[in-house]
């Protein structure tokens, strides 16, 4: 390579930075979100970009070799990030934040949709409104109304985090005759419409000559409306009891109607979130004509993007008629939207199989793992320096990813991940009880082959309820030790002890 070429390449990341400065996208983002997630295609544009980073041959990766300043150039190079904001919220006309004027509606965030809403029935603009209320009978489940009147609209506005059959009601309202409808939903309710409505072979569009104004929800996720019934009974709390439901900076808060506030991470309600949402990477529901949100603005406004011109128009009748107020949204606020939509675009990356044992402490001891006997590594013949830097690259391949104590605390429940960008094969996972010098109730469990960046999930019943034992967790495959790990009771019992009393 000519010296000129240096300098132009060198300019142009000088400017490129420049032009990043606040973008906080550092290599370690793109190793999180595009290496350590196994998307990275080993197109090495990162590498060719930065003199800070080169590939490592042994890993298979790119590896930082100098400071990095967190400028974002390589990770806007990378074809697996997304950067440009179209990308992550879709097309649109305005951004705005935006509260109802409407003194009874009592929304979820700043009432727009309500309000919005209301206006259209109030102007005789649609015949009927596709809205979710609460069902009468079963609290907090979702159930989809078709509202014609402002008593009925009032009684839907908040939000309910379960999904609802809201495209029932759509085509029960058509066939009700109904031909100008407002729709409220969800971004892949959203997505049904259009298919419905815009695609070659929709029904509503072959067959169904009806107008449909599409407000669509941000959403980030919705979890089974079962589930939080039994999340709530942990807590001692029936859905009957709780008036509001909000999902804030990773938070779910469940505001109870005696005014007390049940607040945890989102995480802790993974196991009941719609398996659906893990692949969805529409957060803005970007097929709608207006969309409305809560990220990007105060307390008690919403985050409005008018899409289509319809939308748009709307917007701007329902404020100047003393619906809603309407402000531009400043650009800095924004930035709000398109992180969490940059989050739920990479969550697909992002999104990690898991299988899970649950582990028997019965079982007998077999005389070696189920996986056959350890053998010898076999192949070419390399020096001892390859040697060593191999045994320590392996030591590296599984991680550690969760550590717990479930139901009642009489339960061990540890996740794994296989860290090395390829499929690991006759995996044996043992876990041990260890009193004094001795391992006793000893369990192997086999797995035939372990896919890149998977995680298993184990759960051991202690085997001493009360005692705050030591357990041994080893990792082996045919080439030896993968993994080993003590899980110290005590340890994890303070651990969990200090992060309930910070909640
Ligand atoms: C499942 C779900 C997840 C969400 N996640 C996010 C998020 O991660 N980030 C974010 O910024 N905003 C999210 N929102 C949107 C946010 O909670 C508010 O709905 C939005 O800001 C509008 O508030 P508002 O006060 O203007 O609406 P309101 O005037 O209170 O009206 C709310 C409207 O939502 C409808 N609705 C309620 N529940 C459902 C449902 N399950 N399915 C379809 N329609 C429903 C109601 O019929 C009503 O018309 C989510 C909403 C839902 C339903
Ligand atoms: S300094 Fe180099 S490694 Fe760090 S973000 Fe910028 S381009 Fe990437
Ligand atoms: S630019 Fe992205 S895909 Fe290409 S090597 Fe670097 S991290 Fe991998
Ligand atoms: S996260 Fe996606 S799939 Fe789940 S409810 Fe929201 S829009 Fe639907």
């Amino acid at each position: 390579m000519g010296t000129n070429e240096k300098i132009g390449i060198k300019d142009s990341f000088d400017q490129l930075q420049e032009r990043l400065k606040g973008s906080k996208d550092s290599f370690g983002r793109l190793m999180r979100e595009v290496v350590n997630t196994g998307v990275c295609t080993h197109c090495s544009a990162c590498v060719a970009t930065c003199e800070f980073i080169e590939w490592d041959l042994l890993t298979e990766k790119p590896k930082l070799i100098g400071k990095c300043n967190g400028c974002g150039v390589c990770y806007s190079q990378c074809p697996r990030t997304i950067t440009v904001p179209r990308d992550l919220i879709g097309r649109y006309q305005a951004a705005y934040i935006s509260k109802s004027l409407i003194p009874e509606i009592k929304g979820q965030d700043g009432g727009v949709v309500t309000a919005l809403l209301l206006y259209l029935l109030d102007k005789k603009l649609i015949d009927c409104a596709i809205a979710t209320g609460k069902s009468s009978e079963e609290p907090w489940k979702p159930e989809v109304k078709i509202v014609t009147t402002r008593e009925e609209l009032l009684k839907t506005s908040g939000s309910i985090y379960s999904h609802s059959q809201t495209l029932i009601g759509l085509l029960d309202a058509i066939k009700q005759g109904n031909r100008s409808i407002g729709f409220v939903g969800t971004p892949c309710n959203i997505d049904a419409i259009y298919k419905m409505w815009k695609a070659p072979f929709g029904l509503v569009h072959m067959f169904m000559r009806a107008n449909i104004l599409a407000i669509g929800l941000f959403c980030m996720d919705s979890f089974s409306y079962e589930g939080l019934k039994s999340f709530l009974k942990t807590h001692k709390l029936t859905m009957n009891a709780i008036e509001k439901m909000t999902i804030k900076k990773g938070k779910m808060q469940f505001i109870q109607k005696s005014g007390e506030i049940l607040e945890v991470s989102v995480h802790d309600l993974d196991r009941y979130r719609s398996s659906s949402c893990q692949y969805c990477t529409d957060l803005t529901s970007e097929n709608a004509d207006i969309s409305v949100g809560s990220v990007g603005s105060p307390d008690g406004y919403s985050t409005i993007l008018a899409r289509t011109g319809i939308g748009l128009e709307v917007l701007l009748d329902a404020a100047e008629a003393g619906y809603i107020e309407l402000q531009p949204m400043p650009r800095g606020k924004l930035k709000w939207v398109l992180n969490l939509a940059r989050m739920k675009k990479a969550q697909l990356y992002t999104l990690r199989r898991r299988r899970r044992y649950t582990l028997g402490f019965e079982e007998p001891i077999p005389s070696h793992p189920p996986g056959g006997e350890l053998v010898e590594a076999t192949g070419e013949i390399k020096d001892t320096d390859t040697i060593i830097k191999q045994a320590a690259a392996r030591q590296k391949t599984v991680k550690f990813s969760g550590l717990n104590l479930l139901f009642n605390q009489k339960e061990i429940e540890f996740r794994v991940i296989n860290n090395s960008g390829s499929s690991l094969e006759n995996v044996t996972v043992k876990i041990s009880h260890i009193t004094e010098f001795f391992e006793d109730h000893k369990w192997f469990t086999t797995v035939n082959v372990w896919y890149p960046f998977e995680e298993l999930e184990f759960s051991y019943p202690r085997v001493q309820e009360n005692a705050e034992n030591e357990y041994l967790c080893e990792i082996k495959d045919p080439l030896g030790t993968l993994f080993t790990r003590k899980i110290d009771i005590k340890k994890l019992l303070a651990k969990l002890e200090k992060e309930r009393q910070s909640k």
